[in-house]
């Protein structure tokens, strides 16, 4: 069964590097309502710092325009906390393959941000139209802790 909605949590972010960082600081900050290890925090936010940042660099090509917004939406339900991460930009034609671990279209980059998602995170989901933009959606379960 789905749980109620506990909690949400909606930023809009000029698409631009510094707003990396600040979206890392909001997804620790908005889990640490919930009783979380270190370890898990630290996965959080690097799982949205790279969803963040693969806006910037390939949703906007890094292109600083008053339009490029980036959508981030926290959701907490009681038994997971909801990571939305979507931009409005290029898109990607086969999301199949730009998730493929070390497939990226730059041959400077490592290809390891979905990666990196796909291992901290719970649920993996990125919806992309060409042209259009990206959604990733991202799910952490919380583990109940032992009452003493
Ligand atoms: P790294 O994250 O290691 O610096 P990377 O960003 O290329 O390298 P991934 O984060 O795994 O690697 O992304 C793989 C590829 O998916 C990217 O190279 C890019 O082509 C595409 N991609 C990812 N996110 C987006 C996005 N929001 N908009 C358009 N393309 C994207
Ligand atoms: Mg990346």
């Amino acid at each position: 069964m789905e749980f109620p909605i506990k909690n949400q949590v909606k930023l809009s972010l000029l698409s631009i590097n510094e707003n990396v960082g600040f979206a890392r600081a909001a997804s620790a900050a908005f889990s640490a309502q919930v009783d979380l290890t270190l370890t898990e925090i630290d996965e959080i936010k690097v799982a949205v710092s790279e969803a963040i940042s693969n806006a910037v660099i390939h949703g906007y090509g890094e292109l600083v325009d008053k339009d490029n917004y980036i959508e981030l939406v926290m959701n907490l339900y009681q038994d997971k906390l909801e990571f939305v991460i979507t931009d409005y930009g290029r898109g990607i034609a086969n999301v199949e393959e730009a998730m493929q671990p070390s497939f990226s279209s730059d041959p400077e980059r490592m290809g390891l941000g979905f990666v990196f998602m796909d291992s901290f995170m719970d649920e993996l989901e990125v919806i992309s139209e060409p042209g259009q933009g990206t959604t990733v959606r991202m799910v952490k379960m919380i583990v109940p802790s032992v009452e003493h």
